[in-house]
């Protein structure tokens, strides 16, 4: 779809500009977003930002994030989250969804897991969300799990920094130090081969976040949930700081939807919106990095800029 086919009015209610609107979408890469069980759909309330309730299906929350991800020109998104709602979120769109199991505490068989990457029915490990289970990601029981993504080459996503306000009395074991980034330490030398990026941009543990990245060059971060959730100028003050320390081709876009799928917009236009970022920057942060890091074929980033133009 591109912009430029939109009539006015039709600018106007998106809040588009038409100095934007005279430029076709370009395609972009979404690392961070979520399949969601009916019990969170249930659980967790209306957007905290927008006030618009969650959808009341999984179906419903499916068909709401794909429509979402047409409307920004998504054209690859990885959703993560019980294997149940991963699976069936790869199944709507096998072409544009890549998968992964979302775990804290361990409960998934490993050999069950090898079967599941070999077979390409998952893609990613993670998004591993052990610190709200009260566990450091290089807790040697999450080990064979990491060893399993290493074997496979498969990436590893993993939840680094914050969580709601209150989290302690849904997840009590939630604790904010296990969410510092220079605890994958042991992890990243244990495993050496891992590919592994950190979920939120590990905010707001920006100089661990920085030294971690600076120390391992296979690192990469995504701006999930803090480039909607956050106020704006604290989301511009962190991440022009990991521009500003050389990292811009490192950082990858994530909405971080959960169960509300309108974030998506907000997290792309507050990308997009950024006027401390370079048109250069945000192609790479909303495309290219996210093509490296994920190792995408040449014919795959054509189709996916052919498939953006039509
Ligand atoms: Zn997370």
């Amino acid at each position: 779809m591109k912009r430029a086919s939109l009539c006015a009015a039709c600018l106007a209610a998106a809040g588009l500009t038409f100095g934007q609107a005279n430029t076709p979408r370009q395609p972009i890469i979404d690392v961070h977003m979520h399949s969601e069980s009916l019990k969170n759909l249930k659980g967790w309330g209306p957007n905290p930002v927008t006030g618009k309730k969650a959808p009341e299906s999984v179906e419903e929350h499916i068909q709401q994030t794909l429509a979402e991800m047409n409307r920004y020109d998504i054209v690859l998104g990885i959703a993560t989250g019980d294997l149940e709602t991963a699976e069936q979120f790869k199944k709507a769109a096998p072409d544009r969804i890549w998968a992964g199991p979302s775990f804290g505490i361990p409960g998934l068989d490993v050999e069950k897991l090898r079967g599941l990457y070999e077979s390409s029915r998952l893609n990613i490990m993670g998004e591993v969300v052990a610190q709200y289970d009260g566990l450091s990601p290089s807790d040697p029981v999450l080990d064979p799990y990491f060893a399993l993504a290493e074997s496979l080459d498969v990436p590893a996503c993993i939840h680094m920094g914050m969580s709601f306000p209150g989290i302690t009395e849904s997840s009590p074991k939630f604790r904010v130090c296990l969410g510092n980034p220079i605890l994958l330490e042991e992890l990243l030398n244990r495993h050496p081969k891992l590919r592994v990026w950190i979920a939120h941009m590990g905010f707001p543990y920006l100089e661990e976040t920085i030294g971690i990245l600076n120390v391992y060059p296979r690192v990469y971060v995504d701006t999930g949930a803090i480039d909607w959730i956050e106020r704006p100028e604290a989301f511009a003050s962190y991440i022009k700081t990991l521009v500003m320390y050389g990292f811009e081709k490192r950082i990858m876009f994530g909405s971080d939807q959960m169960t509300w799928p309108d974030a998506i917009g907000l997290a792309v236009e507050a990308i997009e919106k950024g006027d401390y970022l370079s048109a250069e920057q945000k192609r790479d942060i909303l495309y290219n990095n996210a093509a490296k890091f994920l190792r995408l074929s040449p014919e795959q980033i054509a189709k996916h800029h052919g498939a953006s133009s039509k």
